[in-house]
């Protein structure tokens, strides 16, 4: 094996590294040989060289071979998954993964839990009483074979680089850093058996990616390199300046999600609705469906969704899904039953105009406060904080008018509750003018 400090040093010089060197150097970050130091070095050498798409892609396969590879073959239908980059009130894979399944694709998901402001599919999964996000190899490819779709988290054993490397970007300011970021995205996802990959890149205030450019070249190359590693791959570009939906938090996420899936609204009197996630499903749902070749053409696959979602058939999916994997199938049929705080405040304006901007990522920092985040690893989350939105940017407000419903952890305080509301109130801006709605979907297939 080389020695790391000579490829740390190649790559700080800006050289080329061969894929022997960086499978020798990913095998040494599994096997302990390579110190944390080296690792986060050779990091920070990447966050400003960067990698060329050959070396990309070596980086990818290597981590991949740091772990299992699951096997689907044996499951009849083309595997088909999605994968965002994170946002606030994101609980697209809930309502996308089932309806996907009911068209006729398979949907093996891996997912994750949240990650600084952003939330996570399985910490929302969790809120669901029962419900196991750790099914062994075995009952992950039964529950997909069964039901059509099946949503885990990481395991132990699936790219074990990836879990160093990402621990040591966190801490050493090398997260946003796209060959890095590929890497660890399309091992995990070739890892787990899918065949193809919808990419949902979020741009944004509530994003990683705060522009569109940004964006655009991190999907361009997250196509690329998933395209070399055998995986056919799409990506979409949306927009994150403001929640998705009309919730944020573990179980609001939750109950948002079954009232789309039944065609039902979340929660009586609600005046905003669940539009813009619908139409982010469907169109995330569309392109799943060109790439399982289930459709010829992208309208077609729109529409077959459409249909799913309104017959009902999703749901049913969603609802095997959640038994199959062990959760309580009481707290689906009935969501009132999904664990919620009792210490609910009600927001109120004070200012009256239009609202012209809710910054998500502020607020996906707030239901951190809220304990329905981490602020660590390992930290216990309160699924039953969050935020019901009543108005979203583009809305008239008078003075006093409802803004929405905050659920603090039940041990707050008084104080607690004051703050809470005030950091609520900061986050949001009223003016008198009314600014042009931005677009959801900022480009709808990028190329
Ligand atoms: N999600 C991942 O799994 N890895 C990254 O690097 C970024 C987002």
């Amino acid at each position: 094996m080389t020695s790391p400090a000579i490829l740390i040093q190649k790559k700080r010089d800006g050289q080329e590294l061969s894929a022997q060197e960086i499978q020798e150097f990913i095998e040494g970050i599994s096997k302990g040989q390579v110190a944390d130091y080296q690792a986060s070095a050779f990091l920070m050498a990447t966050y400003f060289k960067g990698m060329t798409a050959t070396e990309t892609v070596a980086l990818t396969q290597s981590m991949l071979d740091s772990g299992e590879r699951y096997d689907l073959s044996a499951i009849p239908g083309i595997k088909v998954d999605k994968h965002s980059t994170g946002g606030v009130g994101d609980k697209v894979s809930l309502i996308l993964a089932p309806l996907a399944a009911a068209c006729g694709v398979k949907v093996p998901m891996m997912a994750g839990r949240g990650l600084g402001h952003s939330g996570g599919t399985i910490d929302k999964l969790e809120a669901i009483p029962g419900y196991r996000v750790n099914l062994s190899r075995s009952e992950f490819a039964s529950v997909l074979a069964d039901v059509g779709c099946a949503i885990i988290g990481q395991s132990e054993t699936i790219a074990p680089a990836d879990r160093k490397l990402y621990a040591l970007r966190d801490v050493t300011a090398t997260v946003e850093c796209n060959p890095l970021i590929c890497g660890s995205i399309l091992s995990k996802k070739a890892a787990e058996g899918t065949e193809a990959l919808v990419f949902d890149v979020k741009v944004g205030r509530g994003a990683f990616m705060k522009t569109t450019a940004q964006a655009r070249k991190l999907a361009r190359d997250l196509i690329s390199v998933g395209k070399k590693m055998g995986i056919r791959c799409k990506a979409v570009l949306s927009q994150m300046d403001q929640p998705l939906g009309c919730t944020v938090g573990n179980s609001l996420e939750v109950i948002e999600s079954i009232a789309l899936l039944r065609n039902e609204k979340p929660f009586r009197d609600l005046e905003t609705s669940s539009i813009d996630l619908r139409e982010l499903t469907l169109h995330l749902c569309a392109h799943m469906l060109e790439l399982g070749k289930v459709v010829k053409r992208f309208s077609d696959g729109r529409k077959l969704a459409q249909e799913k979602l309104a017959d009902g058939s999703a749901f049913q999916v969603f609802r095997r899904m959640v038994m199959a994997h062990g959760g309580d199938i009481e707290a689906i049929d009935h969501p009132e039953r999904l664990p919620l705080s009792t210490q609910k405040i009600q927001l109120k304006s004070r200012k009256k105009g239009f609202i012209t901007s809710i910054d998500s990522e502020a607020l996906g920092h707030l239901l951190i406060e809220l304990k329905g985040g981490r602020k660590k690893t390992g930290d216990k989350i309160d699924f039953g904080t969050g935020f019901i939105l009543q108005k979203k940017v583009g809305a008239q407000v008078k003075l006093g008018e409802n803004l929405g419903w905050l659920y603090a952890p039940e041990s707050a305080t008084a104080a607690d509750l004051v703050q809470f509301e005030e950091r609520f109130h900061s986050l949001l801006q009223i003016s008198s003018q009314r600014k042009p709605l931005a677009k959801l979907i900022l480009d709808p297939s990028v190329h």
